[in-house]
């Protein structure tokens, strides 16, 4: 899995706290962005983000390249509708033998691996005799979920903050959970106090969706937290 943020948006957390402050002053975000020194702006921040009051959060925006990473992440990853995405298409690109990612627990089984590559092999075959008599849409029918993908994803900094609630949960499937950890990683080294408190929703709000699937974790955070 790569995971790189290519771009995003200039001066993000003096961006937020300029919004934030807007509200409750009388001069303009121009002017108080040239009043924010880093003092101030990190205080602001760290109320702001203690409080929840995270719609100045909306404008600042984070860009990311993610390659290396299954069609079945993908697929979960476009279920965060506050985002937008482009990524490879199996329409138009040849995905004659295609990548595949293999998950951990099959790599480590020789068993389940010779059945996976196996598949995998025989899916190649199948796609490649498709191609010749059919169009690529109609071919990449027999595509694996395992099937490599690339991906362009943007996302506010408040609905990265909803998907690392959600996908940095021990509870989030393997592959997801570890792009949202690279993610988090690559935005706190530009937004390091915005992203100070972004985590899975057991850190972030002490209570945990999960009832009886839970891992347990929300015990042990209460415990440190009385
Ligand atoms: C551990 C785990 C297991 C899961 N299992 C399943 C499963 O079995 N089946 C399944 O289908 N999905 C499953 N999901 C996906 C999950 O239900 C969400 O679709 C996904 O996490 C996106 O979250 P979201 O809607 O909060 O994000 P976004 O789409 O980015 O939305 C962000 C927030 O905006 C608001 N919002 C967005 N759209 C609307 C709308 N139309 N109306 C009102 N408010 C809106 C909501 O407050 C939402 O939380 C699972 C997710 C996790 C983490």
């Amino acid at each position: 899995m790569r995971v790189n943020l290519i771009n995003y948006t200039h001066e993000p957390e003096k961006t937020v706290a300029a919004a934030a402050r807007l509200c409750y002053s009388e001069i303009n975000a121009e002017d108080i962005m040239k009043d924010l020194d880093p003092e101030k702006q990190e205080h602001f921040l760290k109320k702001l983000m203690d409080l929840g009051h995270l719609s100045p959060a909306e404008h600042v925006s984070f860009t990311f390249s993610i390659e290396g990473v299954s069609r079945a992440l993908s697929h979960q990853l476009v279920r965060h509708r506050i985002a937008s995405y482009s990524q490879k298409s199996q329409r138009y690109v040849n995905e004659d033998g295609f990548e595949y990612i293999t998950p951990p627990s099959i790599g480590r089984n020789s068993e389940a691996l010779e059945v996976y590559e196996q598949a995998m092999q025989m899916i190649q075959g199948a796609y490649e005799k498709l191609l010749k008599v059919v169009p690529k849409e109609d071919a990449r029918f027999i595509l694996p979920n395992a099937c490599e993908t690339k991906l362009v994803a943007t996302f506010n900094t408040r609905s990265l903050y909803n998907f690392f609630q959600h996908r940095c949960c021990l509870r989030a499937q393997w592959e997801i959970r570890m792009l949202a950890s690279r993610m988090l990683q690559e935005v706190r080294k530009v937004a390091p106090i915005l992203f100070e408190k972004a985590g899975p929703i057991c850190e972030t709000d002490g209570y945990c969706p999960e009832g009886t699937m839970s891992c347990g974790r929300i015990e042990k955070i209460k415990k440190t937290k009385n």
